[in-house]
């Protein structure tokens, strides 16, 4: 839970929870700096919140990507049966051929034959063969039917395809919208920071950048009924009087952040 103090004024072009009659206690200096680090510390903020947006977006883009997974399978599926029934509707023409084949060589043979046993019998074999090319035929028929309805589930699943990818671009399109003004507002907020920050002391500001890497975002926090607004610990009467003071840098004596009073 982050702590709702200084980041709740609404963009660190108000210098947040030194307005009210408090601030008259502190010294001209260090006022303005508190200010000034407050205004450093939104913007901080807003970019640390900007940066995690930017970093979400290649998931998201792969998140877009992966909903057509399951269409260009589908699509996928519906080739590769199709091919295979071309292989079968092949297989069966070749062995039709053959057999005709077969039956002109018999046929020809009953011709030359002056044998009537060997005639019949060559009949026999013709009549067998012509059985099997019905048998071929009658297949040959139920995988032509097969390739029609192959052929309409490939061209359904290119349709859905083709109807996912639009889906799918328009999202890429949003996304990549939407990193461009991620990275504008970034740009200006870099800016604003670095004129708001140009004025701080640089003991200040090295103590401000090293407590923000290591306190979550969170450098600068306000007294909150005598406890620390960052860590929430009670904190002596001698820091209190410090914060009040406002001479010198106040620091949380459990979690290190710069104090400023409460209003
Ligand atoms: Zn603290």
């Amino acid at each position: 839970m982050p702590p709702a103090c200084p980041d709740s004024a609404p963009d660190g072009n108000t210098r947040p929870g030194l307005a009210g009659s408090g601030a008259n206690r502190y010294l001209p200096g260090m006022l303005e700096s508190i200010q000034d680090l407050l205004i450093v510390q939104n913007r901080d903020r807003r970019l640390l919140d900007l940066e995690k947006r930017i970093d979400a977006l290649p998931g998201e883009e792969s998140r877009a990507r992966g909903r057509l997974a399951a269409d260009e399978k589908a699509v996928a599926d519906a080739k590769a049966a199709l091919q295979r029934n071309g292989v079968d509707i092949k297989n069966v023409e070749l062995d039709i051929e053959t057999r005709r084949t077969t039956i002109g060589r018999l046929k020809q043979q009953q011709f030359e034959t002056r044998k009537n046993e060997e005639f019949s019998a060559l009949g026999h074999e013709v009549e067998r063969y012509e059985e099997e090319i019905d048998k071929y035929e009658t297949r040959q028929l139920e995988l032509m039917e097969e390739a029609d309805t192959l052929r309409s589930t490939l061209e359904a699943a290119q349709a859905a395809l083709e109807k996912s990818q639009s889906v799918v671009d328009e999202d890429l399109k949003s996304l990549a919208e939407r990193r461009k003004n991620l990275e504008a507002e970034v740009e200006e907020t870099r800016l604003l920071r670095d004129e708001a920050a140009a004025g701080i002391e640089d003991e200040l500001s090295t103590l401000y950048d090293r407590l923000m890497k290591k306190k979550n975002g969170l450098a600068v926090a306000q007294v909150q009924n005598g406890q620390c607004g960052g860590c929430h610990v009670r904190l002596i009467p001698a820091t209190l009087i410090k914060v009040q003071a406002g001479t010198e840098i106040a620091q949380c004596e459990n979690c290190g952040r710069i104090l400023y009073p409460e209003e």
